[in-house]
């Protein structure tokens, strides 16, 4: 294959990735599987790993994982602004603004301050 067929081919994946996400994001999000620490959603035909904000966390880490979820659910944070993607692999990528707690490396940051470990999945 040569450099403008796969150009081409990447633009039309990646233009059915967004068409897809657009379309999974007018789907309600369905609840698949809870575990002790972590959930399973559905939304359209995309799957999301979301981590359970347990009662007994400092408040300021529930804040930061409740926008870290509502932000991967639902494809806005809010507390940044956050840039919703499609991987090549059809993954839904979402990125926070570096200094958003919602932020993976933030969480993991305020995990460790206030003495909670904190896995990351994602
Ligand atoms: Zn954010």
């Amino acid at each position: 294959m040569n450099g403008r067929k796969a150009r081409a081919l990447n633009r039309r994946r990646q233009e059915r990735n967004e068409q897809l996400l657009a379309e999974a994001l007018k789907d309600e999000p369905q609840l698949l599987e809870a575990f002790d620490t972590f959930e399973l959603w559905q939304r359209g035909r995309f799957t999301f790993y979301l981590p359970v904000i347990l009662d007994d966390l400092p408040d300021e880490l529930k804040q930061a994982l409740a926008a870290h979820r509502t932000a991967t659910l639902e494809g806005a944070c809010p507390l940044c602004t956050v840039d919703v993607s499609v991987s090549r692999k059809g993954l839904v990528v979402t990125r926070h603004e570096d200094a958003c707690p919602g932020h993976p490396d933030r969480l993991v940051e305020i995990g460790e301050r206030l003495g909670v470990e904190i896995t990351r999945k994602a």
